[in-house]
């Protein structure tokens, strides 16, 4: 379900590390993640939050914004920019259209393969793009991340980016319970896909996210995460963690 709505604003100012400003072409995500924080971080129901804002005039308010100002912007760091909204509404394809002439550095944060269709714009722009991976199994990503393209997918497309020059990350979280036991070949499929980089994270627990994992018997897995660090570290991919 789509809701056109007008933003007063494109970009807002960015506590997250190495981002200045944060940019949301939409509002809400079709994704579903069960994990998602994002209902709480914007005071939306989680009902609700696949109910999708589709802010239209974004691309015009980015382009009297991105004058005179300098950084690193970051696309999607709320909810995903390349979510099934973007093949009908190309708001994030017109946002980077506009960061590109405004010679400003892009940091995408997606769990979609549709990235790649912008992948001509991105490959000539100063920036990195970060591709979500939790799981290898279709299984247990219908029922983590209900609306987001499978994992072969994502690795497929994180692959492609990798091939043509962007600077890539695998982004490994929340590390769930479903790792356990599977972490060698998991780290073996983020290898091939040539990136470099991990950014790992622990399931963040916050009240209402809690109460919803626990509904469903999900938990963390740290024991995972620590394994999957170094076995990544020992194939020669870098590893940070989130925050
Ligand atoms: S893709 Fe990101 S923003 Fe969208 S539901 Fe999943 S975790 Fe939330």
């Amino acid at each position: 379900m789509f809701e056109t709505v007008k933003c007063k604003r494109a970009l807002s100012p960015s506590g997250l590390p190495g981002i200045d400003y944060a940019l949301n072409p939409y509002g809400g995500c079709e994704h579903g993640c069960v994990y998602c924080y994002g209902p709480e971080v914007t005071h939306t129901d989680f009902r609700e939050w696949r109910i999708v804002r589709v802010r239209s005039n974004i691309a015009e308010r980015l382009a009297k914004e991105a004058v005179n100002i300098d950084g690193t912007v970051g696309i999607g760091t709320v909810t995903d920019p390349y979510q099934y909204a973007e093949k009908r509404f190309k708001l994030s394809c017109q946002c980077l259209e506009v960061l590109r002439s405004a010679g400003l550095r892009i940091h995408i944060h997606t769990k979609s393969d549709l990235v790649l269709r912008d992948l001509d714009i991105i490959a000539g722009m100063k920036g990195e793009v970060g591709m979500t991976v939790t799981t290898l199994d279709d299984k247990i990503s219908h029922i983590t991340e209900p609306g987001a393209p499978l994992p072969a997918r994502r690795l497929d497309a994180l692959e492609k980016l990798t091939d043509a020059g962007v600077d890539t990350y695998a982004l490994v979280g929340p590390v769930l319970m479903f790792l356990e036991g599977k972490e060698e070949r998991f780290v073996d499929a983020i290898a091939s896909t040539g990136t470099g980089r991990m950014c790992i994270d622990r399931l963040n627990m916050r009240p209402e996210l809690s109460a919803r994992m626990d509904r469903m018997g999900i938990t963390g897995s740290i024991a995972a995460l620590e394994k999957i660090r170094r076995l990544a570290e020992d194939a020669g991919i870098k590893v940070t963690d989130v925050f």
